[in-house]
């Protein structure tokens, strides 16, 4: 049962930079206010955890995320990139970057484009000023608009727009426009998320004060609109809530995040920074969601990882059935044998039925997918996948 591939050296890396210019009302990511002093500790601290984990790695993939990476000021990119470079983790095939509309600058943009950055993820979430606001983002409409261009004079060729759906107040004819001014710009990808309610944020907190109603019925309808505006606009979906736009005919289009397809397909990947996850061959680590703490461990040379879970082949399988379901073109069944060493038709026969009868899932002598109507409950089918 051990048909796992060998995972080393690690190709794909992720950064956590958990900083924020303010937090939005949504948001449960591990992230704080950006105070000078803070944030060049924990710069030293990233490049000593990159030092330290440098050998294991040779990235194909990076994603730099949070937070706000594009928070940091140019010294501070600055001093990052170069030191990837020394460590010779720069030579990605795709590296991208999440900036807030607020926070780009061309020399900033210039300058990641410089050493090596290829791609640029924009936190938009909405162009409608009033949901702008009532998420608590720190941007405008008009930076949007604005940041594309720049990052576009900047060279980059590869830009996605993140959208957010079902927020409240948010009518179908905001959504449409929204949509419709989005796919104008001309991105080549395209992440559309709806909107979730996580405890211990201000959003849930009015949920449950009853200040809002959920529309389940309207937010299913939005992502019927958001289908096919992204299909009319050139962007083909290949997860859940991920378009890319595509040159061949290939079942992944070819601007599809390499990174997150990793992930979905399960590879392994380096996870650095406070409250980062990592997951390289079945051995799941955290770092701690405290940026003292982390820096406080990395200044004395060592990893500051708060967990470490080994999971068992099978639960690992599981997991790995899960995610890769999220995709459009589900598992190939002799690649998941192959990544696993688990026959899906007989480790999950009697849930993969389940789901076949149902219509939401369909399964041939190649492989086994959602349906359309399935990707709307791939949390539910994914749930039916994990083993302990
Ligand atoms: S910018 Fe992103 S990470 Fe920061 S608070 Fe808003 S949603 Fe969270």
């Amino acid at each position: 049962m051990s048909g796992q591939l060998s995972q080393f050296p690690v190709s794909s890396l992720y950064v956590h930079v958990p900083f924020c210019a303010q937090k939005c009302e949504y948001c449960a990511f591990f992230s704080e206010a950006a105070k000078g002093e803070t944030v060049n500790r924990y710069v030293d601290s990233i490049i000593r955890e990159m030092e330290l984990t440098a050998p294991d790695l040779k990235p194909e993939t990076i994603f730099f995320g949070g937070g706000t990476p594009s928070l940091l000021n140019l010294q501070q990119w600055e001093k990052v990139l170069s030191n990837m470079q020394r460590l010779k983790l720069s030579n990605a095939r795709e590296w991208t970057v999440e900036c807030n509309p607020a926070t780009v600058s061309l020399e900033k943009a210039k300058l990641l484009r410089s050493h090596g950055v290829n791609r640029i993820s924009m936190g938009v979430q909405s162009l409608d000023a009033n949901l702008l606001d009532r998420l608590g983002r720190v941007h405008s409409r008009e930076m949007v608009f604005k940041s594309f261009d720049i990052l576009r004079a900047a060279g980059f060729e590869n830009i996605n727009v993140d959208l957010m759906f079902a927020i409240p107040g948010q009518t179908m004819a905001v959504w449409k426009e929204t949509l419709a001014e989005a796919v104008a710009l001309g991105s080549e990808h395209l992440s559309c998320y709806e909107v979730i309610y996580e405890e211990d944020t201000p959003l849930y907190q009015q949920l449950k004060a009853g200040e809002f109603d959920v529309n389940e019925e309207l937010a299913c309808s939005m992502y019927e609109e958001l289908l096919s505006a992204a299909e009319a606009n050139g962007f083909r979906q290949y997860e859940i809530a991920n378009f890319a736009r595509s040159n061949s005919s290939s079942e992944i289009p070819d601007y599809a995040c390499k990174h997150n397809v990793n992930y979905w397909r399960g590879g392994s990947f380096y996870g650095l920074g406070p409250s980062a996850s990592g997951y390289i061959d079945g051995v799941r680590t955290k770092n701690w969601s405290n940026t003292t703490l982390y820096c406080e461990q990395l200044e004395k040379g060592q990893r500051a990882i708060e967990s470490r879970e080994e999971l068992t082949p099978l639960s690992r399988a599981g997991e790995l059935a899960a995610f890769g379901l999220r995709m459009t073109a589900g598992w190939p069944l002799v690649e998941f044998q192959k990544r696993t060493g688990f026959d899906l038709r007989s480790e999950w026969k009697t849930e993969i039925a389940q789901m076949v009868d149902l219509g939401y899932a369909r399964l041939d002598e190649q492989k086994f997918q959602l349906t359309s109507r399935g990707l709307r409950y791939a949390d539910w089918a994914a749930e039916r996948f994990l083993r302990i």
